[in-house]
């Protein structure tokens, strides 16, 4: 791996003292958490500035507990402001903004020095992929980014538990490990969990794993206790994630606000200042095995909302109206268990369609949405569904899978 070159003379002044004053403390923590083991051991996380960090597992990196999405990035003023106020990870993937997202983050590495961000970045396994097409991916990544190594490398969206240990994925990961493109391996997890999340951590040869975490699955109880009822069973998706934790893997989660998405207006769930985003944050950073919640902050109003969470508690009334929420806007929610989709007798991908859907409907991503709809073949969509209903009869949550995949395809398709 080449010699990393300080980029901090080319700096503006503002900003290289700002840099120095941020990394320079943040570094030195680092040295000294690293130092004292046992004290890290007690402590899930460390405050900086006005940040708090938490170690991602056996990678051993001190990752910002709210983290960046890349699908898309913000504008440079909020993207750079989002670093200067202590975010230090940036996850992204090949195909994200149609490869800007990896050259912004090749722009903030320059800006702010390559050992003071973090860059994690995905490679699909999609159509007649290979080992050389994995690694090909993996270096145009680098290209954009501009950078000699990326921290973590990806799969993207690992369905099939089997990809894990594939000759092609280790033979790629190892060639790629020899060349120093990388510091650790990892993979994102949109449905399977309880497979793939399972695999990857009894496997051994995965540093870290990113799935969705969100508020979807807790119920209330009479007792407003906080109960939960995934399609793994209750409390499955907090079984694996202890699971991860006891294997030292680290967690980060994201797809946070998909239950809700931003679109919404949901005014009348506010809490005194708090939102509801903001509780669902809390939420999700209440869970001491994860390590970070990686969420898109596209607007100056977003990131204040997001970054104003920071060390606030979810107080019990805001618990309260979260399992309000969860209970006014269950209806038609798919978990992305994956079981109508493993069921179908038509290989309708019924999933993954579900996925397009919310994409489209709860963030507005209607180009993302429409683009990956048009990747499927016209005999994964609705266009060969038997009408069986087998999907239905699968889906541990009632879902109307048929009408709502017919819905995706007038959406989606136009
Ligand atoms: S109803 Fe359609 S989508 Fe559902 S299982 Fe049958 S063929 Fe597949
Ligand atoms: S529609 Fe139901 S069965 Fe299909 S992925 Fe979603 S929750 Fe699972």
């Amino acid at each position: 791996m080449k010699s990393i070159k300080s980029t901090s003379d080319s700096l503006p002044g503002r900003r290289r003292f700002l840099r120095n004053v941020l990394f320079g403390a943040f570094s030195a923590s680092l040295a000294s958490a690293r130092n004292l083991l046992g004290e890290v051991k007690q402590s899930y996380r460390q405050k900086k500035g006005h940040m708090y960090y938490r170690r991602l597992g056996r990678t051993n990196l001190w990752i910002s507990e709210i983290s960046l999405g890349g699908s898309p990035l913000p504008a440079m003023p909020i993207l750079y402001q989002a670093i200067e106020r202590g975010v230090n990870y940036i996850d992204s993937s090949h195909n994200y903004e149609n490869g800007n997202c990896e050259r912004k983050i090749g722009q903030v590495l320059k800006e702010f020095g390559r050992d003071n961000v973090y860059v994690g970045t995905k490679f699909h396994l999609r159509g007649n992929w290979s080992e050389e097409s994995i690694i090909n991916t993996v270096n145009g990544s680098l290209k954009r980014l501009d950078a000699d190594y990326m921290d973590v490398c990806l799969i993207h969206g690992a369905a099939d538990e089997k990809h894990l240990t594939d000759e092609r994925v280790v033979g790629a990961f190892e060639k790629l490990k020899k060349q120093g493109k990388y510091r650790f391996r990892g993979l994102s997890c949109h449905s399977n969990h309880h497979k793939v999340v399972k695999e990857a951590v009894e496997c051994g040869y995965y540093d870290m794993i990113q799935l969705a975490f969100n508020v979807s699955d807790i119920q209330d109880t009479k007792e407003d206790g906080e109960v939960y009822d995934d399609y793994l069973g209750q409390s499955g998706l907090r079984r694996l994630l202890a699971l991860a934790k006891s294997k030292d893997v680290g967690v980060n989660a994201m797809k946070i606000f998909k239950f809700g998405g931003k679109k919404q207006n949901l005014e009348k769930y506010k809490i005194g200042e708090t939102t509801i985003y903001q509780a669902m944050l809390k939420w999700v950073l209440e869970n001491k095995n994860l390590t970070a919640a990686v969420i898109e902050m596209l607007t100056w109003e977003q990131l204040e909302e997001d970054l104003g969470v920071i060390g606030e508690p979810l107080s019990e009334m805001e618990r309260r109206n979260l399992f309000r929420y969860v209970a006014e806007n269950s209806d038609d929610y798919c978990h992305m268990c994956g079981e109508c989709q493993a069921n179908c007798p038509s290989r309708v991908k019924t999933t993954d369609i579900l996925r397009y859907l919310a994409y489209y409907e709860n963030y507005g991503k209607t180009g993302v949405a429409k683009n990956a709809y048009s990747r499927l073949k016209k005999a994964q969509t609705v266009s060969s569904c038997q009408d069986c209903g087998e999907c239905e009869r699968v889906c541990p949550y009632g879902v109307s899978i048929r009408k709502r995949i017919r819905e995706a395809h007038k959406l989606l398709s136009c």
